[in-house]
């Protein structure tokens, strides 16, 4: 740990000196942070004074690094435990998000399919009833009071009967369960008709879709044989929050949201990207880099990029949403958000990929068409790719004890602990990050990895630098903008038998 324990003073006024800290250069100051995710900035000439040992107790900078919980005396020992065990509350729940692969069949082409998908014509690649209701009967096994079972595929409006029987089944088990049960559906849209969105809407399914920005980047990307992917998805988006509205919903919590997924071309459009996304109505966007699955490995070549060009791009595209909300469009950014929540205040928003430890198995399970369980969905596409490694047993074979106590899942445990991994332990940014196992092994062959040469690391750090060079300058309606978005909104209007009745 780059951490110092400093004496502070001398002689009879002298304090025990500070508490573990880590600390970073950004902007020509020194950010320093605490195991609690405190943070402070100070002056290289304070840095160089606390190394001495002759910060004066009566100080300003004394005074600002109490109240920041960086001086050993004068930390609240108790009031910390309780907030760290709020920050991981997370811990004590179970698997709260169920990812179950209705399909593999699709009827689009993307350079980057994470899934990999399988053609129309695959109709052995349906989760058949039998299936889906043994995942149903294992999904509320789980210990968490909250369950959000998510359809995925494949396109899975391609098994539409497959989604209903799961929605009533599960609807119909929670009679007595009495969980939190929400549902959402990842989908590219086309194959929606008006039934089947108002089916959708009416069971309260929270629908969400991948836009890669204006027409032709998109269309480029994502193949739809026949037609414009890009067209489909903007009629669809457009739809669907017209139904909402017709149907008497709140368009601020009933709208589509939609994901992207940047590509080397992408990286050339960061205004334009954001301004597409604006232009649909969406109120926040997911900056994410392509991952390393599925089909994106082997069009890696074309698709990939240096994580530097990534992290251009998305300063450009967060100068580009800032300004934006300067002009009063209420748009935040996720990576962003996700962070800030954690650097700005005392909750984490449980995002199962930035989390320590991360949700593989005790946060998420996926569910494969064939009842394959597996920690999460990467580790599903893993699969996909040939190496079953993240495979925790089948659907009606294993129990779900076992799995959770599964040597998978507990290594998946100990690789995601921030505080077992090597450069991690020591890093700035150790109270508010995360790693992913999965990503680990498909990029470095180990699930533990090596953060210094982890891509996935590399954009962590640099959105994070870039954020705190943001609080760094102190800008008032900058902060005031993000310190916004780090409102965590409960999704109650998506929570079966509330507002749908
Ligand atoms: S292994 Fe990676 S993808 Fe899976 S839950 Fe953990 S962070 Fe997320
Ligand atoms: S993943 Fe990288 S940025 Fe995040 S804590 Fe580890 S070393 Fe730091």
């Amino acid at each position: 740990m780059s951490a110092a324990l400093f004496r502070i003073g001398t002689g009879p006024r002298a304090t025990s000196g500070l508490v573990p800290i880590r600390m970073r250069e950004i902007g020509g100051e020194v950010l320093l942070t605490n195991p609690w995710g405190d943070w402070v900035f100070v002056k290289p000439d304070e840095l160089a004074l606390l190394s001495s040992g002759q910060l004066d107790p009566a100080s300003e900078l004394f005074s600002r690094l109490a109240g920041r919980n960086f001086i050993r005396d004068k930390v609240d020992a108790a009031a910390l435990g309780d907030r760290v065990a709020r920050k991981k509350s997370f811990m004590d729940a179970g698997p709260n998000l169920h990812i179950l692969i209705a399909t593999l069949r699709c009827n689009q082409t993307c350079v980057y399919c994470h899934a990999s998908r399988a053609d129309m014509s695959a109709t052995s690649t349906d989760m058949t009833p039998e299936t889906a209701d043994k995942v149903v009967d294992f999904i509320f096994e789980s210990t968490s009071p909250r369950l959000t079972i998510e359809f995925q595929g494949g396109e899975p409006l391609a098994n539409f009967p497959v989604i209903q029987r799961v929605i009533e089944t599960a609807r119909k088990k929670n009679e007595s369960a009495g969980k939190t049960l929400e549902f959402s559906l990842v989908s590219n849209l086309s194959l929606l008709d008006d039934a089947k969105l108002d089916y959708l809407i009416d069971e309260r399914v929270q629908i969400c879709t991948s836009v890669d920005g204006p027409q032709a980047l998109h269309d480029k990307q994502r193949i739809l044989p026949g037609g414009s992917a890009h067209q489909q998805a903007v009629y669809w988006i457009k739809r669907i929050n017209e139904r909402y509205q017709q149907k008497g919903l709140d368009p601020v919590l009933y709208h589509v949201e939609a994901l992207l997924t940047t590509t080397r071309e992408a990286l050339e459009h960061p205004r334009e990207i954001v301004d597409a996304y604006v232009d649909l109505g969406c109120r926040a966007i997911f900056l994410r880099p392509v991952d390393p699955f599925g089909f994106a490995a082997q069009t890696g070549k074309t698709i990939e990029y240096e994580r530097r060009a990534f992290l251009d791009y998305y300063r450009t595209a967060l100068d580009r949403i800032l300004e934006l909300n300067r002009q009063g469009v209420q748009v935040l950014e996720r990576f962003a958000a996700i962070f800030l929540t954690k650097i700005l205040g005392d909750d984490d928003p449980n995002y199962l990929d930035i989390r320590s430890p991360c949700g593989a198995g005790i946060g998420q399970l996926a569910y494969n068409y064939d009842g394959q369980i597996f920690t999460c969905d990467e580790g599903r596409m893993v699969h996909q790719m040939g190496d079953s490694f993240f495979a925790l047993g089948n659907i009606g074979d294993v129990r779900y004890r076992e799995v959770m106590l599964s040597d998978t899942v507990r290594a998946m445990a100990v690789a995601s602990n921030l505080d077992a991994q090597p450069d991690c332990v020591n890093c700035t940014y150790n109270p508010y990050c995360g790693v992913c196992p999965v990503h680990n092994y498909a990029t470095q062959g180990s699930i533990f990895g090596r953060m210094r040469e982890s891509s996935l690391c590399a954009v962590h750090k640099g959105i994070q630098d870039h954020l705190f060079e943001l609080l760094r300058r102190n800008e008032p309606s900058t902060v005031e903008t993000l310190r916004r978005w780090t409102t965590i909104r409960e999704r109650t209007h998506f929570i079966q038998g509330s507002s749908a009745e």
